[in-house]
């Protein structure tokens, strides 16, 4: 499971401030100190941790935590409380309010954007809306059986590209039908690459301008690190992303990703997924999030 190395790591330097009874400011430098390793070690990236360890110690070594009864305790409660931030907040949830919303999904290949569509559908259907999905990733061959099959087991109708070879023209005849049929959310899914290139931002660009998305939601890869913050970055900065959806967190991510991303590019994580199956999908709590990672 993600983070236990960086769960381990934190609970022990909890531990041993917990050990020291009263604490001196030389106690909490050094707790900061195996925290600020913990972070980086679970590929958090410098540029997060550096002022994140900053606000803890200011906020640490002010004299009434010092002089309390439980300081450690307090210190711990602020390391939370700064996790919370950073990883958002609060939930952050989707704007649904246009009839039907659209949501674009994007992402590079082998994210899990195809399965995440699914999972989303089957979520927001599971809370009474009426989704279509739409197959506009022409690129990858499977993906547009991929999606059938999982609208299939969702009982959510995909549309499908037809004759149609366009994405955009895919992506508008989707929304039509979306509208005729009086669906309440559309879910596009669109083409990946293996890396990110001009004709895939393009190609997003277009999408986006024809259907005017709601949601522009990144699908990454948490297992990737700091290559997923780098990829957000990217994406933002072409498309103005609305979210991000991080996956694979039941694998042995070290966690660095879900950590920096709100931080670095500022766009909330709005939903985790934790394995293959179409359940798997959850809205990302920071708070809940915070909690499992101090253990
Ligand atoms: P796409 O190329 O981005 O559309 O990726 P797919 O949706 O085809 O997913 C790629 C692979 O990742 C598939 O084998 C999925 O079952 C798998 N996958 C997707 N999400 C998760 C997840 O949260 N956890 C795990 N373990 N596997 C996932």
């Amino acid at each position: 499971m993600a983070f236990e190395s960086l769960t381990a790591r934190l609970s022990e330097a909890f531990r041993r401030l917990r050990g020291r009874g009263r604490l001196t400011e030389a106690d909490v430098d050094q707790a900061l100190r195996e925290i600020r390793l913990a972070l980086l070690e679970a590929d958090v990236s410098v540029k997060v941790v550096r002022p994140l360890i900053g606000r803890i110690r200011e906020k640490a070594v002010g004299a009434e935590i010092l002089k309390s009864l439980n300081p450690a305790q307090q210190v711990v409660k602020i390391v939370y409380d700064e996790l919370v931030d950073l990883l958002g907040g609060t939930l952050a949830e989707l704007n649904l309010a246009r009839r039907p919303a659209v949501i674009l999904m994007v992402g590079l290949q082998g994210a899990g954007k195809t399965t995440t569509a699914g999972k989303l559908a089957r979520h927001l259907a599971g809370r009474g809306k009426k989704p279509l999905l739409v197959a506009a990733d022409v690129t990858r061959p499977a993906a547009v059986t991929q999606l059938e099959v999982l609208g299939r087991s969702i009982d959510v109708p995909v549309h499908l590209p037809g004759a149609l070879t366009d994405p955009v023209a895919i992506a508008e005849a989707g929304l039509a039908r979306a509208r005729a049929e009086e669906r309440d959310v559309v879910i596009v899914d669109t083409a990946g690459r293996l890396h990110i290139d001009a004709a895939l931002m393009a190609e997003l660009e277009a999408v986006k301008a024809a259907v005017r998305p709601d949601e522009i939601l990144l699908v990454v890869d948490a297992m990737t690190g700091q290559e997923a913050v780098a990829v957000a970055e990217r994406f933002h900065a072409a498309l103005t992303l609305t979210g991000v959806i991080l996956t694979k967190l039941d694998g042995d991510t070290r966690g660095g990703a879900a950590l920096s991303v709100k931080a670095a590019t500022g766009v909330p994580i709005k939903f985790a997924a934790t394995g293959e199956r179409l359940d798997a999908l959850e809205p990302f709590y920071p708070d809940r999030m915070a909690s499992r990672i101090l253990g």
